[in-house]
């Protein structure tokens, strides 16, 4: 089993002092790994830029030359919280093409599985606008290169950062062979993400949406993915499983106000390798999107790696909520029932 890395230092040129979602981010994640003896055991895997072929299978013609024209600029707010600076076009299209590189070594069976520490983070960028720290969708735009370019029919995207991946909804809203699951927190930014927001036309039922109210931690997470998480994939049968890795549903994430701990994320995490092994050849890719702890997130992913290397154990420093969980059988029975779910 080969796990196959991606990242650049190229990545930390999109920044902004005193925003969340800033250099030092991938800077505590790189020290992490390289400081763990982690990286040595990686397949290396050099980024690329990604093409305009492949972004406008996903983004439209107006909003990347919308993009496009913030190049040089000292800094451009593209909406309340979404800033490009002079070098954001070419740093967002470096880390879509990062997450397009390691999709190839995967589907091409150089590795069984891979991650890619990309930024700035994708989930939130709709075909048409930059939104919620994100320029480009670079899951998505990985999902439809992975159809394109490799054949491959059935798609499946599992976002567990704690904010609903909209763009990432839209982006495939209509379409049947790509089945989006999002665990996210309700209500928090960006609003969408209801469990009745299903899909439409013949993408219907292929949008599972499984919003959560705050607090819910280790065991509600590990109850969604029992029940609704699993149950859905197995039903859908992918040939490829994508993963929108945020680690902000920390209970030390600054952003948000859930509860789960470290090892409550390597639960999840090693459900989902668990589930690539037994439906897809172990093919499993882990892309970065949110996360503001920055122990939380360095350590979170650092575990990950370990999950999709197949080691034993979890670094869970940081130790569990102090609050007790509330119990969400019902929200869980309800989301069920929608998706026809035993
Ligand atoms: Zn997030």
């Amino acid at each position: 089993m080969a796990t196959a890395y991606t990242t650049d230092s190229r990545f930390a040129r999109h920044t902004l002092p005193n925003h969340p979602e800033h250099a030092g981010r991938l800077h505590a994640i790189a020290q992490a790994v390289t400081e763990s003896g982690l990286l040595e055991r990686l397949v290396w895997v050099e980024p690329r830029q990604a093409e305009q072929d492949d972004l406008l299978a996903v983004h439209s013609a107006a909003y990347l030359a919308r993009l496009e024209a913030t190049r040089g600029h000292s800094l451009v707010m593209l909406d309340a919280d979404t800033y490009a600076t002079g070098e954001s076009y070419d740093t967002a299209c470096l880390a879509a093409g990062a997450v397009l590189a390691i999709t190839d070594v995967v589907l091409g069976g150089d590795a069984t599985n891979g991650l890619a520490a990309v930024r700035p983070p994708g989930h939130h960028a709709t075909p048409n606008r930059a939104m919620g720290f994100c320029l480009l969708n670079n899951v998505a735009v990985a999902a439809r290169y992975a159809q394109r370019q490799h054949g491959v029919e059935r798609v499946v995207i599992v976002d567990f950062d704690v904010h609903h991946g909209n763009g990432t909804q839209d982006a495939f809203y209509g379409t049947p062979s790509v089945l989006y699951i999002s665990t996210h927190q309700s209500p928090l930014y960006p609003g969408t993400g209801a469990a009745n927001e299903v899909g439409e036309g013949s993408g219907v039922g292929f949008t599972v949406n499984i919003p959560l109210p705050p607090g819910v931690g280790d065991a509600g997470y590990g109850a969604a993915f029992e029940h609704i998480v699993i149950p859905a994939l197995r039903r859908f049968r992918p040939e490829v499983i994508f993963v929108s890795a945020g680690f902000d549903a920390h209970w030390a994430d600054p952003l948000a106000q859930m509860a789960l701990s470290l090892s409550g994320y390597d639960s999840i995490v090693r459900r989902l390798v668990e589930q690539a092994a037994e439906l897809c050849q172990g093919r499993l890719v882990a892309v970065l999107e949110g996360g503001y702890h920055l122990d939380a997130l360095a350590y979170g992913w650092a575990n990950t790696i370990r999950a999709f290397l197949g080691d034993e154990g979890c670094d869970d420093p940081l130790g569990p909520a102090r609050a007790a969980e509330r119990d969400i059988d019902a929200v869980l029975r309800r989301i069920q029932a929608i998706h026809h779910l035993p």
